[in-house]
């Protein structure tokens, strides 16, 4: 809308230009009338020849500086004091062709009209006010002229003649300035409707996009923090099927009021999707942001909503995902995808929750030397892109990485191990790129070949690995997380201690959030019933004592871990 708006302005400017040069070149007809009609001569000239030529160069030159001055900056209308500007612009004409009205005859002349230009592209240009002010001032200066150059006799002759052409200037202004003012109003109601949401009367997702970039290039030009909430309603889609759409509605624009109420005039607040919200906060660090999206979150949850005792979570609620650039992302791109994926992670654990943007990948790379950094950044893409291969196990390897970093607090894991572990996790599918959707996704068991193609993914892995030196060390635990402690895993059949400490531990955490997860054929497994499986397989396919302390890990962080 604002390229639009942009382009209509450039357009006007363009013509406005071309009117302004035809006045201009009026004016220099006038001067060279001047020259060659003796009779109108009003002042004596001392040397007609230097004054015509130095008359003509100045014409010239004007015009030359006004064709360049018009059409080289094109963005002039995006000058801060362009009022200012304007203001000499028109003083200039005017000055000019009162010159050239008095060079032609005074109150005599007949180049009067001259001023109408200079009306009609200021009313087009600054509206109704404006124009006629210009008309008024066009107006007083041919009527003084009247009075003070004519006869006393003809003067009222040429004053009353004038009357009418003050008569055209101020219709000119007048009725032309209206309509520019009721096409203006149209225009800002239109681009308001196309900029608000209907439903909420929020910002939509357009306007939102638009204004983030705004905001993010005078962020970055002052050097201040930006920060974003992307929140969305839990089990919205079950609330709609309990009571319908028009339900589902009231509810949506009811929490955009919350909103607004919460927001701060600054704050740009859109409705991003269907049951989605975004709040764009400039100059709002970490800090503040999470203090706003826990009121928002507080607030929404704490309002009463019709029927919400049937929800899942016994009321309706948000979660809410947080990102702040420059800390946490680094263009508008990055912040809405880190400020979603925040909002993913509220959702895998609990619902109900504000979650900051936290990447594993920016803590590796502060232990990755600088010639790695991009590889390093591949393999975020190349787990986005198992992610989005693997419907199955979205979130997988963000939850895996939360259980190990819990798991290694509770083992006491030095801090080398405790970084190893949570990499190892955040890598250890990464060999699934290699393998085809229809493995991964597939419904029913998987036949022998199938079966050996996916067995094949943590080898895989270690060679996706293996150019990046400093992340060599991570090679047993990709290798060995399908081990079993009984020797009847792959890919080496290793036994009991023989599998890597690390690598027993991301076996226990890599199965329990398999078992309690959608997978494409077994019935997800409740926190409860996972731990029973573990300790099932305790000794057979797990380290014992490792499935002892894991347990301990769920039970104590089940709140927070949202089952
Ligand atoms: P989750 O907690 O994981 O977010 O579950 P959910 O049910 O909210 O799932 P999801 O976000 O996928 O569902 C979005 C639902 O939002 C689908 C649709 O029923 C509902 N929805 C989207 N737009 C509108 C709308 O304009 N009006 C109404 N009433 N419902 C909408
Ligand atoms: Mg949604
Ligand atoms: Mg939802």
């Amino acid at each position: 809308m604002k390229r639009l708006e942009e382009l209509k302005q450039k357009k006007i400017h363009e013509i406005i230009s071309i009117v302004k040069l035809t006045s201009l070149l009026f004016s220099a007809i006038a001067l060279l009338t001047y020259f060659f009609g003796e009779k109108n001569r009003t002042f004596a000239m001392p040397n007609t020849y230097f004054t015509l030529i130095s008359s003509i160069t100045i014409m010239l030159l004007l015009t030359s500086i006004y064709t360049i001055w018009a059409f080289s900056t094109t963005k002039k209308y995006n000058y801060k004091h362009m009022r200012i500007i304007k203001t000499i612009e028109n003083g200039a004409f005017i000055f000019i062709f009162c010159i050239a009205i008095l060079i032609t005859g005074g109150h005599t002349s007949s180049y009067k009209f001259l001023f109408l230009f200079i009306i009609i592209t200021t009313t087009i240009q600054e509206g109704m006010k404006q124009g006629l002010i210009t008309a008024i001032i066009s107006s007083c200066i041919i009527l003084t002229i009247d009075l003070i150059g004519g006869s006393s006799t003809n003067v009222n002759q040429y004053f009353e003649n004038d009357l009418i052409i003050v008569g055209v200037f101020i219709l000119t202004a007048w009725p032309l300035g209206f309509y520019v003012k009721i096409e203006k109003s149209h225009i800002e109601q239109l681009i308001n409707q196309a900029n608000v949401d209907g439903l909420t009367g929020l910002y939509n997702h357009r306007y939102f996009h638009e204004n983030l970039r705004e905001k993010m290039i005078l962020s970055e030009k002052e050097n201040q923090p930006i920060s974003m909430i992307i929140m969305d309603i839990d089990y919205f889609k079950y609330y709609n099927d309990l009571y319908g759409h028009q339900k589902g509605d009231e509810a949506l624009k009811r929490i955009g009021t919350l909103l607004k109420e919460i927001a701060r005039e600054k704050d740009v607040v859109a409705r991003y999707g269907g049951e989605e919200f975004s709040i764009i906060l400039p100059n709002t660090d970490e800090a503040e942001v999470i203090r706003i999206g826990e009121h928002i979150r507080k607030k929404i949850e704490t309002t009463y909503f019709e029927g919400e005792e049937n929800l899942p979570n016994g009321k309706l609620t948000v979660s809410v995902g947080i990102s702040v650039f420059p800390d946490k992302a680094k263009s508008d791109v990055e912040l809405i995808k880190s400020a979603d994926d925040a909002l993913y992670r509220a959702k895998f654990f609990n619902k109900n929750r504000v979650e900051i943007y936290t990447s594993i990948l920016d803590e590796l790379k502060q232990d990755i030397e600088e010639k790695h950094i991009d590889l390093v950044t591949s393999i975020k893409t190349l787990i986005s892109v198992i992610n989005a291969k693997d419907k199955y196990t979205y979130g997988h390897v963000e939850r895996v990485v939360v259980y190990s970093r819990l798991l290694a607090e509770k083992l006491n894991l030095n801090e080398d191990d405790k970084k190893a572990l949570i990499y190892g996790a955040y890598m250890h599918d990464i060999g699934k790129i290699n393998i085809s959707e229809d493995i991964l996704n597939k419904k029913m068991p998987l036949n022998n070949e199938e079966w050996n193609i996916l067995k094949q993914h943590s080898s895989n892995g270690v060679q996706i690995i293996r150019p990046v030196e400093s992340l060599k060390y991570l090679s047993p635990l990709i290798l060995h997380h399908h081990e079993r402690y009984d020797g009847k895993g792959y890919p080496h059949n290793l036994k009991g201690e023989e599998i890597p400490y690390l690598a027993r531990i991301l076996t226990v955490v890599d199965s329990f959030d398999a078992m309690t997860s959608n997978r494409p054929y077994n019935k997800r497994k409740t926190y409860e019933e996972g731990i029973e499986e573990l300790k099932k397989c305790s000794g057979t396919q797990f380290d014992p004592v490792i499935v002892q302390e894991f347990s301990k890990v769920i039970l104590e962080n089940k709140d927070s871990l949202g089952k």
